[in-house]
């Protein structure tokens, strides 16, 4: 017997095997698939939701799929053999409960067991984002789940300008941007999507123009229109994330009532002269309760207590590093990654050089996110300006 048929001989008696039918079985009651073919393989089809890891990456990758050792796991590749090997490995690293799915997917895929053809990233794409693919917190599912992702970021200003960079090299497939204005040459110290030449021209076309040119591959919506309440859910719908970068409070509390009726979640961000805050308001987060913009502030202050957009000044670098933060917290909640600022309120302070935290409780009474409440309705606010300059 040559030596490879005798190690296959020593494994199959030591590693219990179980048909694809009653892999399928045990997947229903909690055990889990964990796929060890080539990416080239899994990409003609793969049984859905199995965990996709080469075999040459299973050691290191397995923690992050299963990281239960008592949990029951079902090692598939093509035939049935390559799995006995990734079994074993398995064992060594202390997993109790490891069997080999006999005939592999070849049988899974003649018994007429459900079979997926799970999105591949390209030879391009694996290029363009092969440091997300070098981290196991994303590698290719995650990747993949961000080019299929879809984002909606109100206002192509100061903060809207870093956000959409990140979001846009980062690989969101889907980008939408919402502004109605011109650029004008005092948006240029901050406003770093547009340019000098463009000065009077759209503000979303110049950053569809800039963002086009970073990630061609991408798809890019331009809204250029005001955010009103009669086109706010038009506009909102088929988004999953909505990143809040505008310069007034009217469009500042219909994100908000939008974000609360729709159950997006809200990434907020406002700058004033040398200091900015960041949250994420998402009272229908899955695991955590936190407030809406409204629970904070009920209703916008009267004009006169506003300062005018002229004399809201701000350090140009500042929204750069408020819109990056808010497309940090876009990116993990894409990934579910991390913790997010679901109830939170991180403030920063550029002189000081200093970052703090608040927590932020919903309100019971909130009119708009209170569990139960009938949506109010949404406002028109008169616009005028904030105390920022976007
Ligand atoms: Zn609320």
């Amino acid at each position: 017997m040559k030596a490879k048929d005798q190690r296959l001989a020593e494994l199959k008696a030591r590693i219990p095997e179980v048909t694809p039918v009653e892999a399928a079985a045990l997947v229903e009651r909690g055990a889990a698939l964990v796929d060890v073919r080539e990416p080239d393989e899994v990409a003609q089809g793969s049984p859905p939701g199995s965990h996709r890891i080469v075999r040459g990456f299973l050691e290191l990758r397995i923690e992050d799929a299963v990281s239960d050792p008592e949990r029951a796991v079902l090692v598939m590749c093509a035939g049935g053999v390559r799995s006995l090997f990734a079994a074993e490995g398995l064992r060594l690293l202390g997993y109790k409960d490891v069997r080999s799915v006999a005939g592999g997917f070849n049988r899974w895929k003649k018994d007429g067991l459900p079979v997926e053809v799970p999105r591949a990233l390209n030879e391009r794409e694996r290029e363009r984002y092969s440091r997300h693919l070098l981290m196991p917190e994303i590698g290719d599912k995650g990747q993949v789940r961000l080019l299929e992702s879809r984002v909606l970021l109100i206002g192509a200003g100061g903060l809207g300008s870093p956000a959409a960079f990140y979001l846009a090299a980062a690989g969101v497939g889907k980008l939408g941007l919402v502004d109605m204005d011109a650029i004008e040459r005092s948006n240029l110290q901050r406003q770093i999507l547009h340019t000098d030449e463009r000065t009077g021209t759209s503000k979303v076309q110049s950053a569809v123009r800039t963002l086009k040119a970073l990630n061609p591959d991408i798809e890019l919506v331009g809204h250029e229109t005001r955010l009103e309440a009669r086109n706010v859910e038009e506009i909102f719908r088929g988004y999953e994330v909505v990143v809040d970068g505008s310069d007034n409070f009217a469009t500042r509390y219909l994100v908000n009532d939008a974000c609360v009726k729709l159950g997006l979640p809200n990434v907020h961000g406002s700058i004033y002269r040398f200091e900015g805050q960041v949250s994420v308001f998402w009272p229908r987060h899955p695991a955590r309760r936190g407030p809406c913009y409204r629970c904070l502030y009920p209703a916008p202050p009267p004009p006169e207590l506003a300062p005018s957009c002229a004399d809201a000044g701000v350090l140009g670098v500042l929204p750069g590093v408020i819109g990056t933060l808010e497309a940090i917290e876009t990116i993990k909640l894409l990934l579910g990654l991390g913790d997010p600022l679901v109830g939170r309120l991180l403030h920063y302070d550029a002189l000081r050089q200093r970052f703090s935290e608040l927590t932020l409780a919903p309100d019971p009474a909130c009119r708009y996110c209170a569990p139960g409440a009938a949506f109010p309705g949404y406002v028109d606010y008169e616009v005028f300006c904030s105390t920022r300059a976007g």
